[in-house]
């Protein structure tokens, strides 16, 4: 089996970056990450986001708010960040407490600046195959990581695990744009494992700890992993149990070190773009 490092899908992606940074003349484009609360993997995804800019020659600003900020007052200060001409682009760490209303920001949120694809403005770009807006970074670094691997997507039967907004169902369309054949699978797909064997490119993104093993991959399958989970010892880890896919699968992508720095790097590329 090969494994699919995200690093050098990551390295070509920093080539283009720097390329389009050319063209700025010498602007500098700035990352706002909005984050409210203090979880780890939000944290752990804020400092990974702003090592990664450092490293391609971006500029990335962390607005943390305390949990316990109202509604309104949260508000207030993303409407500040929103409009504040110094900022090019924005990340807004998810899920919002639940005090805050989440759709209330997506809806606020300059499309223009908005990196990851959480507006409706942006969501129905990617639902109409329009590549004019941004689509979700996690959604589009799979993409990313077949294509530059040189994984054929057009006629393939792709079959992604979950549905969410920020992976499955943009994936689906990003997939279909490519002329995949897309199953979306969920927690009330009947026979799941025999629905998954179906699949010659296997995304997980159910966000369950090594849930998927030999049992849901057929022989041959390219398989991306974009889970990240921590298992029963502490440690980080996929929704595929990659040790039992090995003879398996053709190719899969390790967690980490896989889908988790492409991700960060469509962020930046997106942030270039929004300078643009
Ligand atoms: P989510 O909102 O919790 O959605 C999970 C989806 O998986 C749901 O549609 C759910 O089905 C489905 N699912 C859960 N358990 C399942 C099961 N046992 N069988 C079948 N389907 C199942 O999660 P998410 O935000 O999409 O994230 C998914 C994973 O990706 C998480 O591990 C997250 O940490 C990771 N992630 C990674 C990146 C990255 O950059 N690599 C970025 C974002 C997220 P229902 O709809 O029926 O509940």
């Amino acid at each position: 089996m090969i494994v699919l490092k995200g690093a050098e899908v990551s390295a070509r992606i920093k080539a283009e970056v720097q390329q389009m940074l050319e063209g700025l003349g010498g602007r500098i484009p700035r990352l706002a990450i909005v984050r409210v609360g203090e979880r780890p993997d939000d944290l752990s995804y804020e400092r990974g986001a702003m090592k990664k800019m450092e490293a391609f020659g971006l500029e990335a600003k962390s607005y943390g708010f305390p949990e316990t900020i109202s509604d309104a007052r949260f508000k207030e200060e993303f409407r500040k960040i929103n409009e504040d001409p110094e900022v090019t682009g924005i990340l807004l760490l998810k899920p919002l407490p639940k005090h805050i209303c989440e759709k209330d920001i997506e809806n606020m949120i300059d499309p223009k600046k908005d990196l990851d694809g959480i507006s409706p403005a942006n969501i129905a770009k990617v639902f109409a195959g329009d590549p004019s807006g941004f689509a979700p970074c996690t959604a589009e670094a799979v993409v990313e990581v077949l294509k530059a691997n040189e994984i054929p997507i057009a006629g393939k039967r792709a079959v992604i695990v979950g549905r969410s907004m920020v992976v499955g169902k943009p994936l689906a369309m990003l997939l279909i744009k490519e002329n995949a054949t897309v199953t979306i699978c969920h927690t009330k797909t009947v026979d799941l494992p025999g629905t998954c064997r179906n699949g010659e490119i296997l995304v997980a993104a159910a966000g369950r700890a090594k849930m998927l093993n030999e049992e849901y991959v057929s022989p041959g399958a390219v398989v991306i992993d974009v889970g990240i989970n921590v298992d029963n010892d502490g440690k980080l880890c996929g929704d595929v149990d990659f040790g039992s896919i090995e003879t398996q699968a053709a190719m899969a992508t390790p967690v980490p070190g896989g889908v988790g720095t492409v991700t960060t790097a469509v962020l930046a590329r997106h942030l270039v773009q929004a300078a643009g």
